[in-house]
């Protein structure tokens, strides 16, 4: 088993995910929109390279104007890349856990992907990753509160990771911290994807002990509805269990072979 099913009519829309919250799918990562109660809204992750027109057109049709800040939830190429470009023409600040700044100010490149995880093409295909540090200079800000919603630190996928959760109906935006779609296969996925919870996309996670207390953290949480960066977004009653499932069985169904307690690497 390396999956825990999940109906599929508890998938929802990435146009309307719940009050306030939507997404836009491009190529095989989410980028998300959180409308706040005192105006405006907030841009969650950027994207891949060549993001930048797509949300900038999006963000036109949806809002009429841009988003007051960019939240970052890590700083892998497939969650940052347009970060720089938007920002400079919106004039606003990126914010991002602490911990992820050196990966976003040019310090730090990330592990050499475990190319070794199996599981399908994105595996294979990690070593050519970009992996060069993004550096986003004096835009960059830590992320330290977003009106509405709470910052949950979730590393393991990277050490800065954070998901964001909103208490007043129990939305999570997971960003890596799991998946909904196999990850390690997302363009053989994406033809018929069937809602199904998959670990953190494993070529690229540096810390599976730290990765399975997160999950177990987001679990706790009883969200009602999540959104990861990859796969779509569900809402349901087989979702929190279905979390909670996979935080207990991690080894087994998370880690890859490679990776797993005991394994020779
Ligand atoms: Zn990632
Ligand atoms: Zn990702």
């Amino acid at each position: 088993m390396d999956h825990i099913d999940v109906p599929a009519e508890q998938v929802v829309p990435m146009e309307t995910i719940v009050e306030g919250v939507q997404g836009l799918r491009i190529t095989f990562v989410n980028v998300f929109s959180i409308r706040h109660a005192s105006g405006g809204w907030t841009l969650v992750d950027a994207g891949v390279p060549m993001s930048e027109s797509a949300i900038r057109s999006w963000a036109k049709r949806e809002f009429h104007e841009g988003p007051r800040a960019i939240v970052l939830t890590h700083g892998h190429f497939d969650h940052v890349s347009a970060a720089r470009g938007l920002a400079e023409e919106w004039n606003v600040p990126i914010y991002a856990h602490e911990l992820e700044f050196p990966y976003l100010t040019g310090q730090k490149e990330y592990p050499a992907p475990n190319s070794g995880a199996g599981g399908g093409l994105m595996s294979l295909l990690s070593p050519i990753y970009p992996r060069k540090p993004l550096d986003l200079g004096d835009r960059l800000r830590p992320l330290t509160e977003l009106e509405g919603w709470e910052i949950v630190h979730t590393p393991g996928h990277t050490p800065g990771h954070v998901s964001l959760f909103r208490p007043s109906d129990r939305t999570l935006l997971a960003g890596d911290a799991f998946c909904t779609t196999k990850p390690e296969s997302f363009f053989e996925a994406a033809v018929a994807q069937q809602p199904e919870l998959h670990g953190p996309p494993s070529y690229f996670t540096s810390d599976w002990e730290a990765a399975r207390r997160s999950l177990q953290r987001l679990a706790e949480l009883h969200p009602s509805v999540v959104a990861p960066g990859h796969g779509k977004p569900l809402s349901g009653p087989a979702v929190a269990p279905g979390l909670a499932q996979l935080a207990l069985h991690f080894n087994e169904i998370a880690v890859p072979e490679n990776r797993k307690v005991g394994a020779v690497s």
